[in-house]
């Protein structure tokens, strides 16, 4: 039988410290050469334990393998150069100095699959792997050759084609692409972004989910919440493209924030992975909070379709925090599990 309420994490995991400075995004690694592959591997499996001793249900590497959820993928790729450094705004909010796209854009051989592979010979559990999306992808970069983002945001959705399908053979069971972006460039969703979505999942049997979030819990977000009013209705603007797209999955924040929860009514009908757990504090939630915004969301998703999830990854949080996050989860979701159970028997 089906499990119902299913959990997972939106992706990321803190990594321990003797593989990168904890607490930081874009942490320089601590090992080097072979040192670092191994290490790489035991920090996958010790996130993998992490999750399973929590009891969570769709597991994933916890992103160990990767510096950063955008830039670990573009390093892997032709066509962008490391060296050649620009500042840009990234998501029309901060600065960050960023590589180059300086030819054409191709994938001379795939990126994460070995690490995939590696994950789905520890456990039978289904298995979640996290991709950055077209949009979010383009928003991180420098573009030196197609000057368009449409045209750049196309080529990338090519090669995560590519990517994704491997990540399929590999026996990856949900395939997300994670596109904060969406929830700033409007305009370009419509115009752009949904399509290149679709063009990177074209040809997948696994399932297929979309992450759009609020961000990581670093400062620069949580300024920027602080500008977004009493209701962030970016949702409504989005959700209605996504209902009518071919994703199965879409991924979203709802916890604490000021997400109204009848916005999850677009989607009525899709599986919706509801953010339950809030990555931009310290603070761990208890197992009846989480309970209320299941609750909550169980007003406009229907049980089967509706996935506990993080708000967004917990890469930054200190290691013990996030431990506590995903017991709160799981102690959560089996809160609401029980509920439901006993009112349908
Ligand atoms: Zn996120």
């Amino acid at each position: 039988m089906k499990t119902l309420l299913p959990t997972s994490t939106a992706g990321s995991l803190p990594k321990p410290s003797w593989l990168a400075e904890p607490e930081a995004l874009w942490s320089p690694w601590k090992l080097q050469d072979d040192a670092l592959i191994s290490g790489k591997k035991d920090a996958l499996c010790l996130a993998l334990q992490e999750q399973q001793h929590a009891g969570i249900s769709i597991v994933s590497d916890g992103e160990q393998t990767r510096q950063h959820f955008v830039t670990t993928f573009i390093e892997h790729l032709n066509g962008v150069d490391f060296e050649k450094r620009h500042t840009v705004k990234i998501r029309d909010r901060y600065d960050a100095s960023v590589p180059t796209v300086v030819s054409a854009i191709s994938r001379p051989k795939s990126v994460f699959v070995d690490d995939a592979k590696f994950l789905r010979s520890q456990t039978k559990q289904p298995i979640k792997w996290a991709l950055p999306g077209p949009m979010t992808i383009i928003d991180t970069l420098y573009d030196d050759h197609y000057k368009s983002r449409e045209k750049l945001a196309w080529e990338f959705a090519k090669v995560l084609n590519q990517e994704a399908k491997e990540l399929e053979a590999a026996g990856v069971d949900i395939i997300q692409f994670d596109e904060p972006a969406f929830n700033v460039f409007f305009d370009e969703v419509d115009a752009w972004g949904i399509a290149c979505l679709e063009r990177a999942i074209e040809g997948l049997t696994c399932e297929t989910a979309v992450h759009v979030c609020y961000g990581y819990g670093i400062k620069a977000n949580t300024d920027w919440k602080k500008t977004l009013g009493s209701q962030w209705r970016q949702y409504e603007k989005i959700l209605p493209k996504l209902q009518a797209s071919n994703i199965d999955i879409i991924s979203l924040e709802c916890h604490n924030s000021r997400v109204p929860l009848e916005l999850l009514e677009l989607v009525r009908g899709k599986k919706v992975m509801v953010g339950a757990i809030d990555v931009a504090t310290h603070t761990i939630e208890q197992p009846e909070d989480v309970a209320h915004t299941l609750r909550e969301a169980l007003r406009y998703v229907d049980a089967e379709n509706l996935y506990p999830c993080t708000n967004c990854g917990m890469a930054p949080l200190p290691r013990d925090v996030a431990k506590g996050k995903l017991q709160a989860l799981h102690a959560g979701a089996d809160i609401v599990r029980k509920e439901i159970e006993a009112a349908s028997a």
